[in-house]
């Protein structure tokens, strides 16, 4: 059926202070705006996230929820995008696609979402034989989207090509200054923590991240403990007995990974050289 209000011809006709003149018709900006959304790549199980759903129990979460709407209406005259961390299950990848798709929808945004396992995964695919697309093929349109949302970066195996690759996806985006908003699960403590981004991703690239980004740190209860669009209540008794509520992580022990981790950490002796446990040798003696 064609549109009622422009027969497919996609423009149409309005007056503005008595003057008749033509713009786009609305059936123009809705195929316009699916079109967009569908090279966004958005996954299947976050396309029902808008800002208008986003649950916030939290100072924390409120305040995330500001900043994405004033990055959306600012869009495209941004400086720096946003870096979201936090627990699991406290809202930022909602509000990462939330914020994502609303710049579509209102700025026509050429934008693009990739879980950072599954874009490393498609580039080291590339080095496949069976497989013709190049790395730069991949990379591409993640370095050059007008907005990049990069999906729990630092989940990752740790490893010097991961970090080059990562590096190369943050620099280039930092030096042609695009707009990339981050999630990420890791904190932002120093690199003596196993689940820090400076340990994690390396410091330069924190650094590059602390230039390109406002960092954004969500607290809240894990709607995947509590379920979706829980009641005040719901969120009051999680705070008062989860272990994962804020009020009650200093009473829990360390998590056995985190510990094990830390031990790894702590190589060295006394004089200060670090014990390789290789027969026959301390490094730097
Ligand atoms: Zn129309």
């Amino acid at each position: 059926m064609p549109c009622p209000i422009c027969d497919d011809t996609g423009w149409k006709t309005i007056e503005l202070e008595g003057v008749s003149r033509v713009t786009r018709c609305d059936c123009w900006h809705q195929r316009s705006f699916e079109s967009l959304l569908k090279n966004s790549r958005i996954p299947r199980r976050y396309v029902h996230c808008e800002l208008s759903n986003f649950d916030d129990h939290t100072d924390s979460q409120r305040r995330a929820l500001r900043l994405a709407t004033k990055l959306v209406d600012q869009f495209p005259v941004v400086d720096r995008g946003l870096l979201f961390h936090g627990d699991n299950g406290v809202g930022k990848t909602h509000l990462a696609v939330a914020l994502m798709k609303e710049t579509i929808r209102r700025k026509s945004a050429r934008a693009l979402f990739f879980e950072t396992r599954d874009l490393l995964k498609l580039v080291r695919d590339t080095y496949n034989n069976q497989v013709e697309a190049t790395e730069l093929d991949v990379l591409r349109p993640v370095l050059e989207a007008e907005l990049l949302v990069l999906d729990d970066i630092g989940a990752e195996k740790k490893s010097q090509w991961v970090e080059e690759t990562l590096g190369l996806v943050v620099n280039t985006r930092y030096s042609e200054r695009r707009l990339t908003v981050f999630t990420t699960n890791l904190s932002d403590a120093d690199n003596t923590e196993p689940n820090s981004i400076a340990l994690q991703l390396g410091l330069r690239i924190r650094s590059r991240l602390k230039e390109m980004c406002e960092w954004v740190h969500i607290e809240g209860p894990d709607t995947r403990e509590l379920g979706p669009h829980p009641t005040h209540e719901d969120v009051a008794r999680w705070q008062e007995t989860s272990p994962a509520s804020p009020r009650n992580r200093g009473r829990s022990l360390p998590s056995k990974s985190a510990g094990q981790a830390r031990a790894q950490l702590r190589p060295r002796d006394r004089d200060g050289k670090a014990d390789l446990k290789w027969p026959g040798g301390r490094a730097g003696s």
